[in-house]
Protein backbone atom coordinates (compact mmCIF):
# COMPACT_ATOMS: atom_id res chain seq x y z
CA UNK A 1 0.00 0.00 0.00
CA UNK A 2 0.92 3.74 -0.31
CA UNK A 3 0.68 5.81 2.77
CA UNK A 4 1.78 9.46 3.89
CA UNK A 5 4.28 9.08 6.47
CA UNK A 6 7.23 11.08 8.47
CA UNK A 7 10.69 9.65 9.68
CA UNK A 8 11.10 12.79 11.78
CA UNK A 9 9.34 15.34 13.22
CA UNK A 10 9.27 18.77 11.35
CA UNK A 11 7.29 20.99 9.02
CA UNK A 12 4.70 19.53 6.41
CA UNK A 13 7.36 18.82 3.96
CA UNK A 14 8.93 15.77 6.07
CA UNK A 15 5.64 13.72 5.04
CA UNK A 16 6.65 11.82 2.35
CA UNK A 17 4.02 8.90 0.20
CA UNK A 18 5.87 5.96 0.17
CA UNK A 19 4.98 2.16 -0.14
CA UNK A 20 4.86 -0.13 3.29
CA UNK A 21 3.45 -3.73 3.40
CA UNK A 22 -0.28 -4.06 3.69
CA UNK A 23 -1.38 -4.36 7.15
CA UNK A 24 -2.03 -7.55 8.64
CA UNK A 25 -5.65 -8.64 9.23
CA UNK A 26 -6.44 -9.92 12.91
CA UNK A 27 -9.20 -12.01 13.45
CA UNK A 28 -11.70 -9.72 15.18
CA UNK A 29 -10.42 -7.11 12.37
CA UNK A 30 -11.33 -5.64 9.42
CA UNK A 31 -9.04 -4.18 6.87
CA UNK A 32 -10.71 -0.61 5.36
CA UNK A 33 -9.91 0.61 1.96
CA UNK A 34 -9.48 3.92 3.36
CA UNK A 35 -11.24 6.82 0.81
CA UNK A 36 -10.90 10.07 2.83
CA UNK A 37 -9.34 11.22 5.85
CA UNK A 38 -9.88 14.86 7.81
CA UNK A 39 -6.70 17.20 8.86
CA UNK A 40 -7.20 17.52 12.21
CA UNK A 41 -4.90 19.80 14.47
CA UNK A 42 -4.16 16.95 16.07
CA UNK A 43 -2.29 15.82 13.03
CA UNK A 44 0.06 19.09 13.05
CA UNK A 45 0.69 18.26 17.17
CA UNK A 46 2.09 15.16 16.27
CA UNK A 47 3.90 15.77 13.06
CA UNK A 48 5.60 18.91 14.97
CA UNK A 49 6.47 16.40 17.41
CA UNK A 50 4.47 16.77 21.39
CA UNK A 51 6.38 17.17 24.03
CA UNK A 52 7.64 14.08 25.95
CA UNK A 53 5.90 11.91 23.25
CA UNK A 54 7.41 9.43 21.64
CA UNK A 55 6.23 7.91 18.24
CA UNK A 56 7.87 4.74 16.35
CA UNK A 57 8.83 5.85 13.23
CA UNK A 58 7.67 6.33 10.36
CA UNK A 59 4.57 6.98 11.89
CA UNK A 60 1.22 7.66 9.78
CA UNK A 61 -1.03 10.52 11.03
CA UNK A 62 -4.75 10.32 10.45
CA UNK A 63 -7.66 10.28 13.25
CA UNK A 64 -10.97 10.64 11.73
CA UNK A 65 -11.31 7.99 8.64
CA UNK A 66 -13.84 7.19 6.64
CA UNK A 67 -14.08 4.14 3.85
CA UNK A 68 -15.14 0.70 2.59
CA UNK A 69 -14.74 -2.75 4.23
CA UNK A 70 -12.22 -4.45 2.00
CA UNK A 71 -11.88 -7.64 4.07
CA UNK A 72 -13.52 -9.09 7.60
CA UNK A 73 -11.66 -11.23 9.63
CA UNK A 74 -13.04 -14.86 10.71
CA UNK A 75 -14.62 -13.61 14.14
CA UNK A 76 -15.78 -10.41 13.04
CA UNK A 77 -19.45 -10.29 14.07
CA UNK A 78 -22.17 -10.62 11.08
CA UNK A 79 -23.15 -7.30 11.49
CA UNK A 80 -20.07 -5.83 9.56
CA UNK A 81 -20.20 -6.76 5.71
CA UNK A 82 -17.54 -6.78 3.26
CA UNK A 83 -18.43 -3.03 0.70
CA UNK A 84 -20.00 -1.81 4.26
CA UNK A 85 -19.08 2.41 4.39
CA UNK A 86 -18.01 3.07 7.42
CA UNK A 87 -15.88 5.81 9.41
CA UNK A 88 -13.91 4.30 12.39
CA UNK A 89 -13.96 5.33 16.18
CA UNK A 90 -10.18 6.45 16.72
CA UNK A 91 -10.03 5.94 20.51
CA UNK A 92 -8.56 3.13 21.97
CA UNK A 93 -8.36 2.41 25.96
CA UNK A 94 -8.23 -0.78 28.41
CA UNK A 95 -12.20 -0.86 28.57
CA UNK A 96 -12.12 -2.64 32.15
CA UNK A 97 -11.13 0.01 34.63
CA UNK A 98 -13.30 2.76 36.36
CA UNK A 99 -12.82 5.17 34.01
CA UNK A 100 -13.82 3.03 30.70
CA UNK A 101 -16.53 1.27 32.80
CA UNK A 102 -18.18 4.65 33.29
CA UNK A 103 -18.05 5.89 29.71
CA UNK A 104 -14.67 8.10 30.11
CA UNK A 105 -12.19 6.24 28.35
CA UNK A 106 -9.99 9.38 27.34
CA UNK A 107 -9.43 9.30 30.99
CA UNK A 108 -7.90 5.80 30.78
CA UNK A 109 -4.34 5.38 31.40
CA UNK A 110 -4.21 3.21 28.37
CA UNK A 111 -6.24 5.71 26.26
CA UNK A 112 -4.51 6.21 22.67
CA UNK A 113 -5.48 7.54 19.20
CA UNK A 114 -4.91 6.41 16.05
CA UNK A 115 -2.82 8.93 14.06
CA UNK A 116 -1.57 9.45 17.79
CA UNK A 117 -0.45 6.87 19.22
CA UNK A 118 -0.77 4.28 16.07
CA UNK A 119 -0.30 4.48 13.10
CA UNK A 120 -3.69 6.51 11.22
CA UNK A 121 -5.38 6.44 8.03
CA UNK A 122 -2.75 8.41 5.89
CA UNK A 123 -2.83 5.06 3.72
CA UNK A 124 -4.62 3.41 1.11
CA UNK A 125 -5.71 0.89 3.89
CA UNK A 126 -5.96 0.17 7.38
CA UNK A 127 -6.89 -3.03 9.67
CA UNK A 128 -8.51 -1.92 13.02
CA UNK A 129 -10.56 -3.86 16.02
CA UNK A 130 -14.17 -4.21 14.44
CA UNK A 131 -15.30 -2.91 17.92
CA UNK A 132 -14.19 0.22 16.55
CA UNK A 133 -16.19 0.03 13.33
CA UNK A 134 -19.04 2.10 12.84
CA UNK A 135 -21.10 1.60 9.99
CA UNK A 136 -22.60 4.36 7.76
CA UNK A 137 -26.11 3.34 6.74
CA UNK A 138 -27.26 4.30 2.67
CA UNK A 139 -29.58 5.99 4.24
CA UNK A 140 -27.21 8.67 5.75
CA UNK A 141 -26.46 11.07 2.70
CA UNK A 142 -23.08 11.51 4.19
CA UNK A 143 -20.48 10.97 1.17
CA UNK A 144 -16.63 9.95 2.25
CA UNK A 145 -15.25 13.40 2.95
CA UNK A 146 -17.98 15.02 4.97
CA UNK A 147 -18.66 11.87 7.15
CA UNK A 148 -14.95 11.95 8.38
CA UNK A 149 -16.05 15.27 10.52
CA UNK A 150 -16.99 13.41 13.41
CA UNK A 151 -15.19 10.21 14.33
CA UNK A 152 -12.34 12.47 16.81
CA UNK A 153 -15.22 14.29 18.41
CA UNK A 154 -17.92 11.73 19.31
ZN1 LIG B 1 -9.51 1.95 30.87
Amino acid sequence: MKAAVFHEHGPPNVLKHEALPDPELGPQQVLVDVKAVALNYLDLFVQARIPGFKLGMPHILGSDISGIIKEIGENVPDELQRGMKVVIDPGRSCGACEYCVRGEESLCAQYGILGEHYRGGYADLLSVDAEHVISVPDHCRLDFNQSVAAPLTL
